[in-house]
């Protein structure tokens, strides 16, 4: 059986649907044992239902033309 460090690890993509059947199955039978993976999971989704359908933040300004130029000079990644 998953110990509780490797729930943690998966719960966020176990909240997303985005793991294998083979992990999920792992992940729910780890939860339906331990309340305290029950209880981070509950966070996890919690926190998902708050962000969700906020928008991102806007770039600050002329962060686009600063990127394009970099890209255009071929710079790579970092100031
Ligand atoms: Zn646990």
């Amino acid at each position: 059986m998953l110990k509780c460090d490797a729930v943690t690890e998966l719960v966020t993509d176990y909240a997303e649907g985005a793991l294998p059947f083979g992990a999920r199955l792992g992940v729910r039978l780890h939860l339906m044992m331990c309340a305290m993976c029950r209880r981070y999971l509950d966070q996890v989704a919690k926190t998902r239902r708050l962000l969700r359908g906020r928008p991102l933040a806007p770039p600050p300004p002329g962060m686009e033309d600063r990127v394009l130029a970099r890209l255009a000079r071929g710079d790579g990644p970092g100031e």
